[in-house]
C-alpha cells in the first residue's frame, strides 16, 4: 500500500464518528458516508457510561477500560460533552445489590454501599429512599449526540470528508470489498468500516455475510429543562434516570428504554408520571418529548468487532456503544491501520457465531 490509506467508514453515530476521528488521528485518509450525522440509535439512547452488573468478568474488564478511554479522549478532544456524575442503583433485591458489590468491588469496580441517609444526602431531590444502595462514583454520561458530531467536526478539521449520502450496496472486486456504491456515487477505499447499527445488517447481507443482530425498542422521556435536580444518575426498580446537560430529566423504565408498547404516547405519559412521582419538587416536570430507539444487540449481547467475513470488510456493530465508543474507535483504527490483530478484541469477533451454529 502505497501513501495514505483510505477507509470508508458507513454511519456517523457515535461509533462511526469515534472510529473516524480515531482513523484520521492515526493518519489515515477518511470518507464518512452516513444518512444521519449524530445516528440513529445513538440520539435515542440513555447514554449511562458504565460497566455496571449483569456481564461476565472479561467483559466488564473491557467495559471499564471503555470508561478509562472516554477520560483520555476528554484530554485529547476538549469540550466533550460528558458528565462523570455518578450512579446510585438500587434497581434489585437487596441480596442481589450485595453480590454485585461483592464481586464488582473485587474486580476493581469503585463502588460504595450507602445507608438511607446517604443516599438522601446524595440526591435530596427525591421523593424515596431504599435502606441499602450502592454507588459508583466514576459512572458517568455523555450527552452522545453532541460528541458524536464534536468527533465528526474534529475529524473533518484534520482531514477527514463527511459525505450526507445513502449507501446502497458494496462494491466487491477480486472477492474483496473495494468500496461502497452511494446515492453520491461509488467511491473506492482500502477498508470499509460497517459502523451502521441495524443499517449494518442489509450492507453486509447483500455481500453474503450474516450480522446476527435484533434490535429491541426502548423508550425514554424527555422532560423540559428544570433547575438541577439530581447530582448523578438514579437507578431503580422502576426506572432509571438522569438530568441531561441542558437540564433534562430523562428516564426509562430501565437503561435500555422499556417496550414502549402499542401506544407510544400512553407508555410515555405512564412512564413520565413515575418519574414525576420520584421527585419532592416536581411542580414545574412536564413531558416535552418521548424517543423509541432501537437497539443494535448483537444475538449474544456482546459487540461485533473485527473482519467481516471478506477481506477489505470490517463491521463494528453493538450494543452499549456508548459506553463502549472511544475503546472500540481507538482499536478498531489501531487495527485496520497497523495491520496487528489486538487481542482484547478477540472474544468480539463475528466469526463467534459461525463456531456456534
Ligand atoms: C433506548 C436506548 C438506550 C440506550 N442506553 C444506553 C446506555 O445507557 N449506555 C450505552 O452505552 N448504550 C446505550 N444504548 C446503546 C447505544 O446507544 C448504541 O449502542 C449506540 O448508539 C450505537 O451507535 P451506532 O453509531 O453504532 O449506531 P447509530 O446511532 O444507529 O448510527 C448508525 C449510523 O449509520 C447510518 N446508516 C445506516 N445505514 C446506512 C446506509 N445504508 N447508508 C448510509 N448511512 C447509513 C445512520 O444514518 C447512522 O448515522 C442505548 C440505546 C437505546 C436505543
Amino acid at each position: 500500500m502505497t501513501g495514505k490509506p483510505h477507509v470508508i467508514v458507513i454511519g456517523a453515530g457515535i461509533i462511526g464518528a469515534s472510529i473516524a476521528w480515531h482513523l484520521t488521528r492515526k493518519g489515515a485518509a477518511v470518507t464518512v458516508v452516513s444518512e444521519a450525522l449524530g445516528g440513529v440509535a445513538t440520539p435515542c439512547s440513555f447514554a449511562w457510561i458504565n460497566a455496571s452488573w449483569g456481564n461476565p468478568e472479561f467483559y466488564f474488564h473491557f467495559r471499564h477500560r471503555a470508561m478509562a478511554e472516554w477520560k483520555r479522549l476528554a484530554q485529547e478532544l476538549p469540550g466533550l460533552p460528558l458528565s462523570w456524575c455518578g450512579g446510585l442503583c438500587w434497581d434489585m433485591p437487596p441480596v442481589d445489590l450485595e453480590t454485585y458489590a461483592d464481586v464488582h468491588g473485587r474486580w476493581g469496580y469503585g463502588i460504595r454501599r450507602l445507608d438511607r441517609a446517604q443516599c438522601a444526602l446524595l440526591e435530596p431531590g427525591l421523593s424515596e429512599y431504599p435502606d441499602f444502595a450502592v454507588h459508583v462514583a466514576e459512572e458517568g454520561a455523555v450527552e452522545p449526540v453532541a460528541a458524536a458530531r464534536l468527533l465528526l467536526a474534529d475529524a473533518e478539521a484534520h482531514g477527514a470528508k463527511v459525505i450526507t449520502a445513502t449507501v446502497n450496496g458494496l462494491l466487491q472486486a477480486g472477492g474483496r470489498i473495494v468500496g461502497a456504491v452511494t446515492s453520491q456515487g461509488i467511491l473506492e477505499a482500502d477498508h470499509v468500516v460497517l459502523a451502521a447499527g441495524a443499517g449494518a445488517v442489509p450492507l453486509a447481507t447483500s455481500v453474503g455475510v450474516t450480522l446476527p443482530l435484533s434490535t429491541p425498542a426502548g423508550l425514554i422521556v424527555h422532560s423540559r429543562p428544570v433547575s438541577k435536580r439530581l447530582n448523578g444518575l438514579v437507578m431503580t426498580p422502576r426506572l432509571h434516570m438522569r438530568q441531561t446537560a441542558e437540564g433534562r430529566i430523562i428516564a426509562g423504565s430501565d437503561f435500555g428504554g422499556g417496550d414502549p408498547g402499542q401506544d407510544h404516547q400512553a407508555s410515555a405519559a405512564e412512564l413520565f408520571a413515575r418519574v414525576k412521582a420520584m421527585f419532592i419538587d416536581n411542580a414545574d416536570l412536564k413531558l416535552d418529548f418521548f424517543t423509541v430507539g432501537y437497539r443494535p444487540t448483537p444475538a449474544d449481547g456482546f459487540p461485533i468487532i473485527g473482519n467481516a467475513g471478506l477481506p477489505g470488510l470490517y463491521a463494528a456493530v453493538m450494543h452499549s456503544g456508548v459506553t463502549l465508543a472511544v475503546l472500540a474507535g481507538e482499536a478498531v483504527a489501531g487495527e485496520l491501520l497497523s495491520g496487528r490483530t489486538d487481542e482484547s478484541l478477540a472474544p468480539f469477533r463475528l466469526q463467534r457465531f459461525a463456531q456456534t451454529q
